[in-house]
């Protein structure tokens, strides 16, 4: 297959995603540009040292027990100066056996969201609350994440974001801790510390509910507001 073949493939792929999860916005004439509303700067200490020596760090860190489990840590990736930042829970087993997040089935998924979003991966931030994989893909226990988090609050304060979405029920309690469900935390900004907090459902719960285009429906919605908040849209 030529250059223009896979150019073409790679549209159609793209073109039947946003018509899955109604992108309805690629369809209709644009419509103003949404005055940018979010906070600039964040209420966080400054930050002490960069993405890139955080990283480091991470890849030798053995501060907790899920240091024993690992291939090897996960630290995030992405745009040192993004505007926007994914968090989730934790590597699952392709990103162990990677070092990289988000890149198993949920991860592509996540990454086609990021391009209907009218973003390439390498612009966005892409992390996780703790990192290194959980056994058996556990939720993380309260004192790994306290031992992880710090990471990750430096890598906000390095990176200082403008919008934070947070991928699931760990991801959002580590920022804005609720008993409910993320069925009704979703779609609704939260403030944390001077920026905007926009939950939604984890991608791998997407994938393991595939058929359901009304959950897909709803990260669109919820997307769509990041994106108008942002001007994006
Ligand atoms: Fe260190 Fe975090 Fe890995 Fe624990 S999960 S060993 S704190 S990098």
């Amino acid at each position: 297959m030529g250059k223009r073949d896979d150019r073409l493939a790679d549209l159609e792929a793209r073109l039947r995603f946003f018509e899955e999860i109604g992108a309805d916005f690629l369809f209709k004439s644009p419509p103003a540009p949404a005055k940018p509303s979010v906070p600039s700067i964040l209420d966080l200490p400054p930050a002490r040292r960069g993405p890139a020596e955080i990283h480091a760090e991470v890849l030798a860190c053995r501060k907790c027990g899920l240091a024993k489990g690992r291939t090897q840590a996960v630290p995030g990736e992405g745009n040192p100066a993004a505007e926007l930042m994914f968090v989730g829970e934790g590597p699952g087993h392709d990103e162990d056996v990677q070092g990289r997040p988000f890149v198993g089935r949920a991860g592509q998924l996540l990454t086609r969201i990021i391009t209907a979003m009218g973003y390439e991966r390498s612009m966005v931030f892409i992390a996780n609350i703790v990192k290194c994989r959980p056994p058996d893909n556990r939720v993380p226990h309260q004192d790994e994440v306290a031992a992880c988090s710090p990471f990750l609050l430096e890598q906000i304060a390095a990176i200082r974001p403008r919008i934070i979405v947070t991928l699931g029920k760990s991801a959002t309690d580590f920022f804005v801790p609720s008993v409910r469900g993320m069925t009704e935390r979703r779609g609704q900004f939260q403030e944390w510390h001077g920026l905007l907090v926009m939950p939604t459902f984890h991608p791998s719960y997407l994938v393991r509910n595939e058929g359901n285009q009304g959950l897909k429906k709803m990260v669109w919605d919820d997307m769509k507001q990041v994106m108008a908040k942002l001007g994006r849209t």
